[in-house]
């Protein structure tokens, strides 16, 4: 179904309100119905919008364009081939490591904001978790849009402050002897992590990996399970 700018809009919104709830395990549960949407957040992109329109600075086209790539074809799914290949191609791991963006662009991935991803590598000692602390800086070309809760203000804050804390909350307790490693993301600079590969998938082919890796674990607030868990494969959207 095609999508319209109001609808994007529409969301959008509906998305900067549920970033409001204070509670952050309440605003996985009831983001999408939550609250009376201020109107604010809309009002002032379509203003924007129309104005960058009017002086002829942007296309509406392109913008709708751009908007229904990132919103129904650009996805994790992304990340999770890129991932796959790291974890049955040593040589494409050790280069994805290095230097992500050129190892991305294998698949054609590549980012439009011009920002350079760094990919960090999960390990049984090292976990690392992304946040952008600042507002929702996110790598786009490799897991599209951010979740509600990824620009949300409790997650921004406590995933510093308490990244145990949050992780617990998202189903994932790690032992103190796992070092947790958060990474603060910037438009410059934004980051993939490379979950570790689960036990027991030696027999899968890259293609069948790929499906095991899900969204939350390439931000670093889930691990990739093997079976798949029960349910919906992002339990926080
Ligand atoms: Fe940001």
């Amino acid at each position: 179904m095609a999508i319209t700018r109001r609808d994007f809009l529409t969301t959008a919104a509906a998305s900067a309100g549920a970033a409001m709830t204070p509670d952050l395990a309440h605003a996985h549960e009831h983001e999408h119905e939550h609250q009376a949407v201020p109107s604010d957040p809309a009002l002032r992109v379509k203003a924007l919008e129309s104005l960058l329109v009017e002086k002829g600075l942007v296309d509406r086209a392109a913008l709708d364009a751009l908007v229904d790539a990132y919103e129904h074809k650009i996805g994790p799914r992304n990340g999770a081939r890129v991932v796959a290949r790291a974890w049955v191609d040593p040589a494409y791991k050790a280069r994805l490591l290095a230097d992500a963006n050129d190892a991305m662009a294998d698949f054609g991935f590549i980012s439009r904001q011009g920002d350079r991803i760094v990919v960090v590598e999960n390990t049984p000692s090292v976990h690392n978790l992304i946040v952008c602390t600042l507002c929702s800086c996110y790598p786009w070309a490799v897991l599209g849009l951010p979740p509600v809760w990824y620009k949300s203000a409790p997650y921004r804050s406590r995933a510093v402050i308490d990244p145990r804390g949050v992780l617990r909350e998202f189903g994932l307790e790690l032992g103190d002897d796992v070092q947790v490693r958060v990474w603060d993301s910037t438009a410059e600079l934004r980051y993939l992590v490379l979950p570790e590969r689960p036990a027991g998938t030696e027999g899968l082919s890259e293609e069948d990996l790929a499906a095991l890796v899900t969204r939350d674990a390439m931000v670093g607030v889930a691990k990739v399970s093997f079976p798949p868990a029960k349910g919906p494969n992002e339990r926080h959207s």
